[in-house]
């Protein structure tokens, strides 16, 4: 072997023993195995499988970016079944239950006359369902308790909650929940008979959040986070404050809730 061949092997050894650091011997147990992993993640909500229309600009996505909004996302073509469960305190008058399911009725109404093709429908009145979890319909501005676990699919359900919730203006005031699609009120002391049509027909305008519209005037919220209502649906009209949609508000359903037969 020549001393070039010599020095070469040398210089390759050394090449191989770059790392002189010594190893620390083991101190310690070999770590337990890694335990098993965690079960899958809940799946996301399946995104629309109905896509918008011609003419639309992402009102699909900008509706379900309103609180969570659930109902654009379970939109299939089959109307909405609007339910209200039918607790309701005495206070709340005769006919009440009765004259909350006709206004719905009236927009179920308008919506099938302007688009031609339904969204809602009146499902009507229905015993408080069994196996509610406790404290269901106990006073809250931040959604009823469970409220997620507690309605099916396809469903929009009016419940009245047991007291008006602390520092709230109260006198059958309401509010919507749209991650679980349920409309609340609190009518332990009566519907507001200050505005009673302006009462009446805040069903109506709580439907339209849960649909994923927000108030004329909301600029907290960004332009992906829902749909702008007019001002009539927001706030009422005229002397009674009658809060109904204007064909603007119905027309923007049409791209919410694309007709699935005959997308247009
Ligand atoms: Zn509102």
């Amino acid at each position: 072997m020549s001393i070039l061949r010599v020095a070469l092997a040398l210089l390759l050894l050394a090449a191989g023993c770059t790392d002189s650091q010594p190893v620390a011997p083991p101190t310690r147990p070999a770590p337990p195995p890694a335990p098993a992993p965690a079960p899958a993640p809940t799946p996301e909500p399946e995104p629309p499988t109905i896509s918008e229309p011609p003419g639309c600009d992402g009102e699909r996505q900008r509706a379900q970016g309103y609180l969570d909004a659930i109902l654009p996302g379970e939109w299939d073509g089959t109307p909405f079944r609007f339910y209200l469960f039918d607790d309701f305190p005495e206070a709340a008058g005769d006919g009440y239950l009765e004259g909350q399911l006709e206004e719905v009725r009236h927009l179920a109404d308008s919506i099938t006359a302007q688009l031609g093709y339904p969204i809602i429908e009146v499902g009507g009145a229905i015993p408080v369902r069994e196996n509610m979890p406790e404290g269901w319909n106990a006073p809250t501005l931040f959604g009823p308790k469970g409220c997620e676990q507690w309605r099916e699919r396809g469903e929009i359900l009016g419940i009245n909650h047991t007291a008006t919730p602390p520092n709230h203006a109260g006198g059958g005031a309401s509010y919507a929940t749209p991650r679980c699609a349920v409309f609340s009120y609190f009518l332990t002391d009566g519907p507001a008979m200050d505005f009673p049509t302006y009462a009446r027909t805040a069903v109506v305008h709580e439907v339209f959040h849960l649909f994923g519209f927000k108030h004329s005037d909301d600029q907290a919220r960004k332009e992906s986070q829902g749909i702008f209502m007019s001002e009539q649906l927001t706030r009422g009209r005229d002397g009674d404050r009658a809060q109904y949609p204007t064909s603007d508000d119905i027309d923007a359903l049409r791209c919410v809730f694309p007709d699935p037969d005959h997308p247009r």
